[in-house]
């Protein structure tokens, strides 16, 4: 049954625009689109709002799923703070979540990452000190990848037209860097192999370790968190509480528990959205952010996609990697507990990233490539008036799709017992990395429950699991058709996949699809206002 977000929401047949799924580029897409006068309706599947942002409970705890760490908020200037606090009219906080973002673990050693660029830099410096020039030119490799992300971004909102004159030109410097691998830029500078490990000790951000990824995707993240990391106070609930507030002052509503089931198209004009129990909904325009793969595969009726060559366009890019996340939740607050704010990469010593990986790959058995470990509840202010004396940690390691495809089509929670025997196998292994980290955890722990590949299929749509939506490898750059258009008229797409994976990279492409839709620099416009 369909629900709304909040009590009596006031429901048309007609809207100005419908955005499929309530991720944070359809939320930021709804956002602008309902301060440029429009009334928007979200439709979101799950039972909840926010897409990867949004919160779950279960046994007096809270979890967030999909935001550990955003960048850049802290800085008054910086785009990403004016483009939160215009879409949220400057009603979401955030808080800092120390000197130390990251600690990149490789077996017995540690690497924290610093908060500020020069700060950063010394703390290298120490870890390394015969490797200064290579830490200098990495560092500036990172900002200048960067500043060539802007005009190809832009680009990609620009009208057709122009795309066609000066396109090639705007996205030629960015692919100087995106065109190469992680691994290949690096290994340029140095030929410390344990340097290149700690560089790219936050390569789990994206999911692709350095010999697959692109440079530009890896220099994004270095970049984004250079002056450190920051939580939303209240938790990653306020993102879509905060926003759809102001979806609303314009007439428009976030409805969940609301599956589209198809886009519908006449004339190659799509003009509204059939829902799974029946209903249909019409509108100018039709907006997906429910990810490339899931939209053109089940949502559009199979004969235009072949007529459209969407089939062929999925088969140039690839899925991401899945996971699994443990989300623990334990006695004692925070600081009972002295948890850290600090994120934790935790790696094996004896092999490359891509070798760890591939080592897995072939026997599930070995050594986790990546352990990840988030403490949540110790990074928000406001959690210890929700939650007293109480704390959360999420653990996640890659775990393949295939591992848990025999069990698609099974109902949630009722998978069966070699289902929950597998999930027991990899939490109790996570728990045991998270005692040699933490051990005064031991003990602690009232609640843990593992997500697997097939969690996120049922909640997120996503088919095989994938966490990042796309794959971020070089080839992933170069296609012109992870962009706000499609083929069919008045249909758009927003979303991580037409930027990259991040909540930072989905708002903005919120401002892309939003800037297409209203033939505006909306980017231009928020910049101004603030
Ligand atoms: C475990 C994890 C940890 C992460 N940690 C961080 C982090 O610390 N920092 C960071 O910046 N990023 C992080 N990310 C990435 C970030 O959360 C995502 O890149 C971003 O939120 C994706 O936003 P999106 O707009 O693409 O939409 P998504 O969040 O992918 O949402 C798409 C929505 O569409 C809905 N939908 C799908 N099909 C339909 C349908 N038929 N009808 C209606 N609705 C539909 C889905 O239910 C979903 O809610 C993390 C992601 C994961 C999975």
């Amino acid at each position: 049954m369909i629900q709304s977000y909040k009590k009596n929401p006031k429901l048309a047949e007609h809207y100005d625009t419908i955005i499929i799924g309530s991720g944070m580029g359809s939320l930021t897409t709804a956002a602008i689109l309902a301060k440029e006068g429009q009334k928007v309706l979200v439709l979101e599947r799950h039972y909840t709002a926010g897409g990867f942002t949004h919160i779950f409970k279960r046994k007096g705890y809270e979890w967030d799923v999909g935001i550990h760490y955003i960048g850049e908020v802290q800085r008054p200037k910086s785009i990403v703070k004016k483009l939160f606090d215009y879409i949220t009219e400057e009603q979401l906080k955030w808080a800092d979540i120390g000197e130390v973002y990251d600690k990149i673990i490789i077996g017995n050693k540690e690497y924290d990452f610093v908060k500020g660029t020069q700060n950063f830099k010394e703390k290298l410096y120490q870890y390394f000190p015969e490797e200064k020039d290579a830490i200098n030119q990495h560092l500036d490799l990172v900002f200048a990848a960067v500043k060539a992300s802007g005009k190809f971004y832009m680009e990609k909102a620009l009208p057709s037209l122009l795309r066609k004159v000066i396109g090639a030109k705007m996205r030629k410097p960015f692919h100087e860097f995106s065109d190469k691998t992680t691994y290949e830029v690096l290994s340029s500078l140095t030929k410390n192999q344990e340097l290149i490990k700690v560089l790219t000790g936050q390569y789990g951000d994206y999911g692709l370790p350095p010999k697959e990824s692109s440079f530009i995707m890896h220099a994004s993240v270095v970049r984004h968190y250079l002056s450190g990391g920051n939580f939303p106070i209240g938790g990653s609930s306020q993102i879509a509480e905060t926003t759809d507030k102001v979806i609303e002052k314009s007439g428009g509503t976030i409805l969940i528990s609301a599956e589209v089931n198809e886009i519908l198209i006449k004339a190659n004009k799509a003009y509204g959205v059939q829902m799974k129990d029946g209903k249909t909904f019409t509108a100018k325009n039709i907006i997906s952010g429910a990810g490339i793969m899931a939209t053109y595969e089940k949502l559009l009726p199979e004969s235009l996609a072949k007529k459209h060559s969407l089939f062929n366009q999925l088969s140039k890019v690839k899925r991401s990697v899945s996971h699994a996340c443990l989300y623990i939740g334990l006695e004692g607050s925070p600081e009972e507990l002295q948890l850290p704010k600090t994120n934790y990469w935790i790696y094996p010593s004896d092999l490359d990233h891509d070798a760890c990986v591939e080592r897995y790959l072939n026997d599930l058995e070995t050594e986790f490539p990546v352990v990840y470990i988030s403490f949540p509840s110790a990074k928000d202010p406001d959690w210890n008036r929700r939650y007293p004396g109480k704390s959360t940690i999420d653990i996640i390691t890659l775990v393949p799709y295939e591992k848990f495809a025999k069990w698609e089509g099974s109902r949630w929670m009722k998978r069966g017992e070699e289902y929950n025997e597998l999930k027991e196998k990899i939490s109790n292994r996570l728990l045991d990395v998270l005692y040699k980290h933490i051990p005064q955890a031991k003990g602690k722990v009232q609640h843990y429950e593992l997500s697997t590949p097939l969690t996120t299929q049922h909640f997120v749509n996503y088919d095989k699991g994938e966490i990042y939506g796309l794959d971020h490898s070089p080839n992933r750059f170069r296609q012109r058709f992870l962009q706000p258009r499609t083929p069919i008229k008045n249909l758009y797409l927003t979303g991580q996949d037409i930027v990259t994976a991040g909540v930072a990279a989905a708002l903005f492409s919120g401002v892309l699809t939003a800037s297409v839709v209203t033939k505006k620099n909306m980017l231009k416009k928020v910049l101004k206002q603030s």
